[in-house]
């Protein structure tokens, strides 16, 4: 016998594996525990803490040995249910948490997550069905957001990927010179690119990663209702012309992280066609505001955009993660990531000739899934009740003498503190320590989650909803509680610090 006849012998002797079940009727036995018991999670979110601490020692528990033998998908699953699920709060899929801007995610979310995992398609390109599934979703997405049909899209990790996504077309196409090719070697000016000081930071990182530079961000000053100043805008534009850089590309903001407040992105558009830059506006959650009739004028403008970037894992709730980049031009945009190869070779464009990613997720199934099941009506009323909710809390707000609000309230944000009812002068670093104690606690007694930020310097606490299952007696009890929790951390002279 040869060697190869020897190899092929001794194979066909031995055991053959695969990861599939020795028993799939066990294993869906295991599947359907495994759905109730998410299910059960999800029904009965309201009657858990919001937020708990995790122990110290407990994270010990993550540090076992690899495993080298199988202990069975039972067995790990029991592990999830003893080792996980008591040890994570619920946070961001309670009806009482309004921290950052995170989205609820959806009991449906989680049959779409199980849908795609089955599938297990990649969609980097190709004539495959989940191809024509993400084409559909985008031009849905078009259509909600009221942008032009003909726009180019790619579903991406989320907004900070879109964000970056974004800039690199901008910067590719106004450079003046071939990036692909030249790298910014060679570029001739320093590339600028503006926006507001209440921008995301996703903005100035993205730019760091693209070789730009953080310091290519001019941050522009806003007005009293956080939108950018154009002719501060104007006048740095005009400023950089004068020192020999590239205005290349002004970032708008329709829905800042902060307030909530949306930038002139009409007047932005007119600006950037004179200066013959490019508008790329960041919409992670706001652009949804074009959703609802009463809202939509804020987004007036945004539809005028050369690349607009945004969430579907904030607002439109679907699990994390799914967010997405709409490009005006698809040729600038495919000009900048088109990618071709021996193995791969295609005459098309495919989703990974608009991205940095060539294997991809078919995201698009959780969004195409719960558009269908809830019908874009469904989103619409959800953005706007929490608009509305959060309109509640400002006039519970404004009510109460011991409450400040610190923003305007033009979306879904709510930034205020509580006052020192103490008589006697106040002091600004005593009522900021007052609010943090008082902040801190809140979040300890798991019962409420807001988050903090600051608004001109000033330390506020800030209830952000991107939350479908928040009622109008959450915000109720949310006032009853931080008076409660005020009282008694006022009431002392001097709080002490926190253990
Ligand atoms: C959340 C957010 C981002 C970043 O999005 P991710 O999905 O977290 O990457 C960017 N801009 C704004 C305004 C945001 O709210």
């Amino acid at each position: 016998m040869d060697e190869d006849t020897a190899a092929v012998g001794s194979m066909s002797d031995s055991v053959e594996n695969s990861l599939d079940p020795d028993n799939w009727q066990d294993f869906k036995a295991l599947g359907h525990r495994m759905l109730d018991d998410m299910m059960s999670h999800l029904e009965t979110v309201r009657e858990r803490p919001v937020w708990t601490s995790i122990a110290t020692d407990f994270c010990e528990h993550f540090q076992d040995p690899l495993p080298e033998d199988p202990q069975g998908a039972l067995q790990a699953y029991e592990d999830f249910l003893t080792e996980i699920i008591p040890h994570h709060p619920a946070l961001n899929i309670h009806p009482r948490f309004w921290g950052w801007v995170i989205g609820t995610g959806s009991p449906l979310g989680v049959l779409a997550e199980m849908l795609t995992a089955a599938l297990n398609a990649n969609v980097g390109g190709g004539n495959q069905i989940p191809v024509h599934v993400e084409v559909q979703v985008l031009d849905w997405c078009k259509e909600m957001l009221g942008y032009p049909k003909e726009a180019s899209g790619v579903l991406v990790s989320g907004c900070s990927m879109a964000n970056m996504i974004g800039l690199a077309v901008a910067r590719n196409t106004k450079a003046g010179f071939d990036v692909r090719r030249e790298g910014l070697q060679a570029a001739p000016q320093r590339m600028m690119f503006y926006t507001s000081t209440e921008a995301h930071s996703s903005i100035g990182r993205a730019l760091s990663i693209l070789g730009l530079g953080a310091g290519s961000l001019r941050e522009v000053p806003t007005d009293a209702d956080f939108r950018i100043d154009i002719p501060a805008l104007e006048a740095m534009i005009s400023d950089d012309r004068a020192r020999g850089h590239r205005p290349v590309c002004v970032i708008g903001n329709a829905g800042t992280v902060n307030t909530g407040a949306f930038d002139d992105l009409e007047r932005l558009a007119t600006v950037c066609a004179r200066e013959d830059t490019w508008l790329h506006v960041d919409g992670a959650f706001g652009a949804f505001a074009a959703l609802s009739p009463k809202l939509r004028h804020l987004v007036a403008g945004m539809e005028l955009a050369d690349s607009l970037a945004l969430d579907f894992h904030k607002w439109m709730h679907v699990p994390y993660e799914a967010g997405c980049v709409l490009v005006r031009s698809r040729e600038d945009h495919v000009r900048t990531f088109s990618m071709n190869a021996d193995y791969i070779h295609h005459t098309e464009p495919w989703f990974s000739d608009y991205g940095p990613q060539l294997s991809r997720s078919f995201r698009a199934l959780k969004i195409w899934l719960s558009l269908k099941a809830h019908g874009v009506g469904t989103y619409r009323g959800l953005v706007q009740q929490n608009v509305d909710l959060a309109r509640y809390l400002e006039q519970h707000i404004r009510a109460n003498p011991r409450l400040e609000l610190l923003a305007p309230v033009v979306l879904n944000i709510v930034c205020f503190r509580h006052l020192d009812p103490r008589p006697g002068p106040v002091d600004p670093q005593e009522l900021e320590r007052c609010n943090r104690v008082l902040l801190m606690r809140m979040q300890g007694g798991g019962q409420v989650f807001l988050s903090d930020t600051l608004i001109n310097g000033v330390f506020a606490l800030r209830v952000s909803i991107t939350n479908h299952r928040t009622r109008r007696a959450d915000l109720d009890f949310l006032i009853e509680h931080m008076l409660t929790v005020g009282e008694r951390v006022f009431r002392s002279p001097r709080v002490e610090a926190e253990p």
